[in-house]
């Protein structure tokens, strides 16, 4: 390679002070090798995302610039902001100084192996490198089950994703440029990326289990986490109460009929028929009136999202000045 690109790690930690050393000491020898292999440029570096620790995380990050002041770098949030947006912080710092950036926990359960295979897709042309996991091989049963679960109904309610990849994945500092376009405040970066297009591949790892200490994402954590992953990428939820709403309606017709035809035949209780009539009808008309609020609801929060409407992936020759600012 004649002219090895600059890659940027950025590895978000919440009370990492027990894996730090360990991440470290393994990515400094990756990229050596990496650099031997003539893949990278020698201003490549590392960027430790502290994300509001409580512990010694960034005092060690501070110590491990010291020892190495060209190659470990830091950024420290003001409290915790959680994983997702430690991540993006670091990458949009990173964004204009790197031609590629990786993102990887720093708990060593993402293979740094995988990061060799990374690096040559990029250089293959791909602009999203996405790491997905081959196996779920160290998960406990419920892990696997609830993670596995979490892709399937994602898919179902329309969001994106690609299955069983997480956040480890290479991003290119055109990608990145366009990330920085997206201004929504919930984040879900694995729903965000995929949007975003480009030339992408997978590479494939098996998961470790965590070097050391405990998960930062407790099972509320995790609910959580899906609960704003599916509503902040798809309006379907509103639009299963619109359907629900239809169906209640006709459904409360029918009664309707059924309520009249047996109060002719005098089969009924007094009251019963505009008692049941009205329940049904009144509960079917609520829940259409919710549905059709709620349709102006998705659309208001897809406006308020102010994504990008387009993306623009190459211009030919001098069109391109022209349009740059226009959209
Ligand atoms: N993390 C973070 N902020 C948080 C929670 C987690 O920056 O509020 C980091 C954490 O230090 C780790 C990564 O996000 O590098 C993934 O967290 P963890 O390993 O606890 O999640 P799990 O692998 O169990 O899903
Ligand atoms: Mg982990």
């Amino acid at each position: 390679m004649l002219n090895p690109e600059i890659l940027y790690m950025v590895v978000p930690c919440y009370n990492e002070e027990e894996v730090l050393h360990e991440t470290a000491k393994q990515l400094k020898e990756k990229y050596q090798s990496l650099r031997e292999r003539q893949l990278i440029s020698a201003k490549s570096r590392v960027v430790f995302v502290n994300d509001g620790s409580k512990d010694k995380t960034w005092q060690i990050i501070q110590e491990l610039h010291q020892s190495d002041p060209d190659f470990f770098s830091g950024i420290n949030l003001a409290h915790n902001s959680g994983h997702q947006n430690a991540v993006l912080a670091g990458l949009m710092t990173v964004k204009d100084i790197c031609d590629m950036a990786i993102t990887m926990d720093a708990d060593l359960q993402d293979d740094i192996n995988t990061i060799d295979a990374m690096v040559e897709k990029y250089y293959e042309g791909n602009q999203v490198v996405y790491g997905v996991r081959s196996e779920r091989k160290t998960d406990t049963f419920f892990k696997r089950f609830t993670a596995e679960g979490f892709y399937k109904f994602m898919k179902v309610m329309g969001a994106d994703v690609v299955y069983n990849h997480a956040d480890f994945r290479l991003m290119s500092k055109r990608v990145l440029q366009e990330l920085a376009n997206f201004k929504e405040v919930n984040l879900f970066l694995r729903g965000m990326v995929p949007l975003i297009g480009f030339q992408s591949t997978s590479v494939f790892y098996e998961r470790h289990e965590r070097f050391a200490g405990e998960s930062k994402y407790p099972l509320k954590k995790m609910l959580s986490f899906a609960m704003n992953g599916i509503t902040s990428f798809s309006v379907k939820p509103l639009k299963l109460i619109t359907s629900l709403g239809f169906f209640m309606t006709i459904v409360s017709i029918i009664a309707f009929i059924w309520a009249f035809i047996s109060k002719l035949i005098g089969d009924t209780e007094l009251g019963w028929s505009s008692t049941i009539c009205s329940i049904w009808l009144i509960g079917g008309l609520q829940l259409l009136c919710l549905g059709i609020i709620g349709e102006y609801i998705g659309k208001i929060y897809a406006e308020v999202k102010q994504r990008p409407r387009f993306i623009v992936a190459e211009f030919i020759n001098e069109l391109g000045a022209e349009f740059v600012n226009k959209e």
